[in-house]
């Protein structure tokens, strides 16, 4: 029996404050990235989708993050290791478009 599927991977990218679409309140948002990884005998293998999600601290709610938007955060974030003090101005964000879901 072969034992194959697929898991998914969640790490925190960045903290990036914008104002919440579901509650209105300017604050930090968790962009996190979840990878799905194809996984054979419960050992992942390689990635079969990447993609980015804005959660509000406040709220809870999730936005998902178009993938050039999150990896360009994430590329920002590893140039810049100086992750300790995330403060508003150093990165333009802007919350994505409604997406319909
Ligand atoms: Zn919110």
């Amino acid at each position: 029996m072969i034992l194959v599927g697929v898991r998914s991977y969640q790490t925190l990218v960045a903290i990036v404050s914008f104002i919440c679409r579901h509650c209105g309140v300017h604050g930090p948002k968790r962009i996190e990235k979840i990878v799905t990884k194809f996984t054979l005998f419960l050992v992942p293998l390689f990635p079969l989708s990447t993609k980015y999600l804005a959660t509000c601290v406040a709220c809870g709610a999730s936005t998902p993050v178009e993938s050039q938007l999150g990896a360009r955060v994430e590329a920002e974030q590893a140039a810049s290791p100086d992750t300790s003090t995330p403060g508003p101005g150093s990165t333009q964000w802007q919350q994505p478009p409604p997406s319909g879901r």
